[in-house]
């Protein structure tokens, strides 16, 4: 099969002077330099769009079929394939460079090799590089709290027809946030036949594919004569692509470890 294009390396020259990094990486203090997997996606063109906005270079553009490497870069950012990460960990630490990682649907397998990667490099891994849902992830958290055990919860999302994982990797983050707060592993993707009444313990988590939708998620709260509803919509991927950006500016200072976008936003507590 055709790769979508040739890898391309475009080596460029620091224009000031630079500094060390965490990782032990010399770091343009103008410009980040970025090697960029899954170049060629929707959201690989997002990130090379906003890039030069964000005082940030693509030194890389690299997507299936190319050899997957962290080249001169400072960080590398992938927005590919479940498939890709193995590989794209084990660049990232062959050459110290940093890792964000955006690509959602992992294996169990799959998370354990971000997680090995992690004790070497920094790594921000995020379900969703929004502001706006990872105020939602907040609200969902202090919501469950003052709502309490009465009230059924349910998740719904909604995306175009091209996305290949189910639930979303931000449906399955609000699913972790609500099983900590009712101490439940019960999940219940989708109904159909007669399946009885609802559990009080379990919580349901729904996908809804279709047309161009870039990424609705809706947490509900259904108590006796009322209901809750926390609703985040993403109009635009350059939401996700310059929160992208920010923890990649974020993340070259850190030591190895593995972070999430609530720590890039100093949010976690
Ligand atoms: P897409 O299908 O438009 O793009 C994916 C790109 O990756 C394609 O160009 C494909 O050829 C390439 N690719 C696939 N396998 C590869 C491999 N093994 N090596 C190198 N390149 C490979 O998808 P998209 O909408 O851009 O989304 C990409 C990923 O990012 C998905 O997992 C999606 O769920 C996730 N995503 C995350 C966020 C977030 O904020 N974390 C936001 C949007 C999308």
């Amino acid at each position: 099969m055709q790769p979508p294009f040739a890898a391309e390396f475009l080596v460029l020259p620091l224009e000031t002077a630079a500094a060390t990094t965490a990782a032990g990486k010399t770091k343009a203090m103008t410009k980040l330099r970025i090697a960029l997997v899954g170049a060629a996606g929707r959201m690989g063109q997002a990130i090379a769009s906003v890039a030069a906005s964000e005082n940030a270079e693509i030194v890389a553009k690299l997507d299936l079929g190319d050899r997957i490497t962290s080249a001169e870069a400072d960080v590398l950012i992938d927005f590919s394939s479940a498939a890709a990460t193995e590989a794209v960990c084990d660049a990232a630490v062959k050459s110290s460079a940093a890792l964000v990682i955006g690509t959602t649907g992992h294996s169990a397998n799959e998370k354990q090799a971000i997680e090995t990667a992690a004790q070497k490099i920094p790594v921000v891994f995020a379900s969703n590089f929004s502001i706006g849902v990872n105020a939602l992830f907040s609200l969902t958290e202090q919501a469950a709290k003052i709502l309490g055990e009465n009230f059924d919860l349910e998740i719904l999302e909604t995306h175009h027809r091209l996305k290949k994982d189910a639930p979303s990797g931000t449906a399955k983050t609000l699913a972790e946030i609500l099983q900590r707060a009712r101490n439940t592993e019960k999940l219940r993707h989708g109904r159909e036949g007669m399946i009885g009444e609802r559990e009080k313990s379990e919580i349901g988590i729904h996908s809804v594919r279709g047309g161009d939708v870039v990424g609705d998620h809706t947490v509900i709260f259904a108590g006796q004569g009322e209901r809750v509803e926390l609703t985040h919509r993403a109009s635009s991927r350059e939401t996700f692509a310059r929160g992208a950006l920010r923890a990649a500016q974020w993340v070259i200072e850190k030591s190895p470890g593995l972070y999430d976008m609530r720590d890039v936003l100093g949010l976690s507590s």
